[in-house]
């Protein structure tokens, strides 16, 4: 039967799913418009070992939207072009304790807090390299591409959607170029960040592009190095801090690894130098993390006792 070809680990995963998809608390995002449409009864949970093994269990290959788990990997892709010192003149290290959308910069020397949150997150689009607008879409693209470890497209309705009604991040955009922390051409930065928040995933790719940061930054797909290991050093460290909006914090206390996660109801988490997890479920708590995902990190992460202050 089908349970018996499934490893030990997978039949975990499939008891935990079964377990948590009784949860039906948390209530999808709706703030753009299409992202309404998602099904909430989808769930999914996958583990990748830096050594590519791929643990999946539920809803695994459904596509959704990155949205917000694209930032750290953003951050990475600047650490990449422009070095630390470049990218620390254009953002902070510092959680906010404000909303991932707050229109607030570092009033010390203007910058955003850190790149987990929109402004920081936008500020890191203007890095993206590339002679016009639709080379620096392509590189970005490529990049995540790369992390993946297969070749990813976008959704253009959630892109259309999010660019129709993302003013909020418009008037942080242009609260940057007026402070001068982005020099424009501000719609173009804008719509490489709402593309970039539109790229298609399933919790499959995340969970390797997650491994690939288990893996400092080599794909444990396709071996290809992706991000350097000092660069991954300093993307987990933001992630630990800033990665689970204002959960941050007690994320950290229950689940003590570094992680991301967005609206869409994706999260990743990193045990570096052993494995990526990723899951999926789009009922989102009150800060906007995904109730399911959350209760699932939770459970594994006791279960194997892989918290990274536990006395192993
Ligand atoms: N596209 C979303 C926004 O900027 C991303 C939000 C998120 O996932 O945190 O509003």
């Amino acid at each position: 039967t089908l349970m018996q070809s499934q490893s030990p680990v997978e039949r975990y995963l499939n008891t935990l799913i079964a377990e948590i998809s009784q949860i039906d608390e948390g209530k999808i995002a709706d703030y753009i418009p299409e992202l309404a449409k998602a099904n909430p009864d989808h769930l999914a949970v996958v583990v990748v070992t830096v050594d590519g093994k791929v643990y999946a269990a539920g809803d695994a290959d459904v596509p959704f939207t990155i949205q917000s788990v694209s930032k750290p990997f953003m951050f990475g892709y600047a650490l990449q072009e422009y070095g630390l010192e470049a990218v620390l003149r254009k953002v902070g290290v510092e959680p906010t304790g404000d909303p991932f959308n707050s229109i607030v910069l570092d009033d010390v020397n203007n910058r955003p807090f850190n790149p987990m949150v929109n402004a920081g997150a936008i500020a890191m689009s203007e890095l993206l390299r590339g002679a016009d607008a639709a080379e620096r879409e392509a590189a970005q693209m490529t990049f995540f591409s790369s992390l993946a470890g297969r070749e990813l497209t976008m959704d253009e309705t959630v892109y259309r959607s999010e660019s129709e009604t993302g003013h909020r991040n418009r008037a942080i955009a242009y609260m940057m170029l007026n402070s001068g922390m982005i020099n424009g051409p501000t719609e173009e930065v804008l719509d490489l960040y709402f593309r970039q928040c539109s790229i298609l995933v399933s919790a499959r790719d995340l969970a390797v592009m997650a491994a690939t940061l288990a893996a400092h930054g080599r794909n444990v797909l396709t071996g290809e190095r992706v991000i350097s290991p000092g660069n991954v050093r300093d993307v987990l460290s933001v992630m630990a801090t800033c990665g689970m909006y204002d959960y941050a914090g007690q994320w950290m206390f229950d689940v003590g690894l570094p992680a991301k996660s967005g609206v869409s109801g994706g999260i990743i988490a990193v045990l570096p130098g052993q494995l990526g997890i990723a899951v999926y479920s789009p009922r989102l708590d009150s800060v906007g993390n995904s109730v399911r995902g959350i209760e699932i990190c939770k459970r594994f992460t006791r279960d194997f006792s892989l918290h990274a202050y536990v006395d192993r």
